[in-house]
């Protein structure tokens, strides 16, 4: 937008003071989210597919805001204000806290074991004690180490290679497994990953998304499997909303898959009927 228009200019100045407030706004009732109770979890089955056989293997816990004054707010909008405050500690461990809570009282009545994938972001990797708040919330809840797997984006692991290669190494130490996220939409590059202790590789659901409608990303996700099998890790295909992504992973040999094609995220309550 040219800066130079007078009335352009207005238009534009008074849409960032818009953005700006709504923002700060935002921030404030933020704060008092967790003390109101507005934060709840949803959890989305990732499943293996084997000779037309789907079952579960874990689910991906996914935060969701429900303010009174602003009404359902998505992850992608309020984590990046919750990064940049510094409040994504606190509320990152409530995450964490609750959705092994909820995991350890699955497990108490019964149902058969499936791993939980909880996201992290860079700022709760680098909270001096993350460690042992991890391990405190496992003893707590006794929820096992074995059966959490974290997810991790990209970003942490250029800002700081040296950190993040020790935090993931001690995490790895715990029991837990890793997970690289959204992987293909950074910089990252699968050579540098044999440097890091990763489990598993999530595919991005852009890629997914655009399987068959651009032939390239064909070649991208075949590559992309074949070279973290290479490396020892496991493949979950993300975003499969078609019965043909899920064949197209499945005769690449994806090992998971997780989408709206199998489900969309849902409350515990549901999850749980599904359990059953
Ligand atoms: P993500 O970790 O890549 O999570 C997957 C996102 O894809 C989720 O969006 C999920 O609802 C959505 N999704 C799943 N299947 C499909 C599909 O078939 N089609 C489409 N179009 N979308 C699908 P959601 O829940 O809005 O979360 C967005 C992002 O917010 C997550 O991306 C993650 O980066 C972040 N996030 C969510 N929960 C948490 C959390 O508890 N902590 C942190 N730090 N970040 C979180
Ligand atoms: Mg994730
Ligand atoms: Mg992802
Ligand atoms: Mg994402």
């Amino acid at each position: 937008r040219e800066i130079g228009n007078q009335g352009d200019f207005e238009f534009y100045s008074e849409d960032m003071g818009r953005k700006a407030g709504h923002k700060l706004e935002m921030e404030q009732q933020l704060r008092r989210a967790l003390e109101n109770e507005e934060l709840l979890l949803n959890y989305q089955p990732v499943y293996a597919y084997l000779d037309g056989e789907i079952s579960l293997v874990s689910t991906e816990v996914l935060v969701r805001w429900n303010s009174k004054e602003l009404g359902m707010v998505g992850p992608e909008k309020f984590i990046p204000i919750a990064e940049n405050t510094g409040l994504i500690v606190e509320i990152g461990n409530w995450i964490i806290q609750t959705a092994c809570q909820q995991g350890a009282d699955w497990m108490a009545r019964g149902y058969r074991p499936f791993r939980l994938a909880i996201n992290i972001s860079p700022r709760q990797l680098r909270q001096y004690d993350f460690i042992n708040v991890l391990q405190g919330i496992l003893s707590d809840t006794g929820y096992p180490a074995e059966q959490l797997c974290l997810e991790i984006t990209e970003g942490i692991l250029i800002e700081d290679d040296q950190y993040a290669r020790f935090i993931l190494n001690q995490i790895k130490e715990l029991g837990i497994l890793l997970a690289i996220d959204d992987f293909g939409t950074g910089y990252s590059s699968l050579s540098y990953l044999k440097n890091y202790p990763f489990d598993l590789l999530k595919i991005d659901r852009a890629f997914v998304a655009d399987l068959d409608i651009d032939k390239s990303h064909n070649q991208l996700v075949k590559a992309c499997i074949l070279m973290a099998h290479g490396l020892n890790m496991k493949v979950v295909a993300e975003g499969v909303e078609t019965a043909d992504q899920l064949k197209f992973l499945a005769d690449h040999a994806s090992d998971y898959y997780q989408g709206y094609y199998l489900n969309r995220p849902m409350p515990a309550k549901p999850f749980e009927e599904l359990l059953k």
